[in-house]
């Protein structure tokens, strides 16, 4: 199977995934706590306020949830689903396992709502996807950001208004990846 295949079969998986989200959020509604309510004083420095209240934080005890990509159809990508993850990130909302939640991996999610919503959803999963699929799990371009932020938020070096930064880098990842869609 060629990559343009993979693609296709991505993109005919989006419905799935959308469906798959939305009921994950649906069902952990009432666990949602607003970041601004944790009250970490450097997320507030470096985040708008408006963000913070926006943004929500799941905490749970066991895996963060992840979509079943080989039931759907996608065992190509099958090796994220046993990966272990600290954290995740869906829409203005992510999920964290209860023995990471430290300022610094939500900085981290943060980053991915911001992703998030300068692509919406369609196209932050396909973006996601193709950057899984050609460069693997910490090195595809959506992640390499939000870990290089990382590391610049704990070494107190991020550059100044960070929302901008991160929607411009977005957009640069989605221009390199949007040709890639008008082939398949
Ligand atoms: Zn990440």
């Amino acid at each position: 199977m060629d990559s343009f295949d993979l693609i296709r079969k991505f993109q005919s998986t989006l419905p799935l995934v959308r469906k798959w989200i939305d009921d994950v959020l649906d069902g952990h509604k009432d666990q949602a706590t607003p970041i601004v309510n944790l009250g970490f004083p450097r997320l507030q420095q470096v985040f708008p306020s408006e963000l913070l209240e926006k943004a929500r934080v799941i905490v749970v005890s066991g895996k963060v949830p992840f979509p079943p990509l080989s039931r759907m159809g996608l065992p190509e990508l099958s090796q994220m689903e046993n990966m272990p993850m600290s954290g995740i990130t869906y829409k203005d909302t992510f999920f964290i396992n209860h023995a990471h939640q430290s300022e610094s991996l939500h900085f981290h999610e943060l980053v991915h709502v911001v992703q998030w919503e300068k692509l919406g959803v369609d196209n932050f999963l396909l973006a996601y996807g193709v950057g899984l699929m050609q460069f693997g799990y910490r090195d595809s371009p959506l992640e390499q950001m939000a870990y290089s932020l990382q590391e610049r938020f704990d070494a107190k070096n991020l550059p100044h208004g960070i929302v901008e930064f991160i929607r411009q880098k977005t957009d640069a990842i989605w221009n390199s990846i949007a040709p890639l869609f008008e082939k398949v």
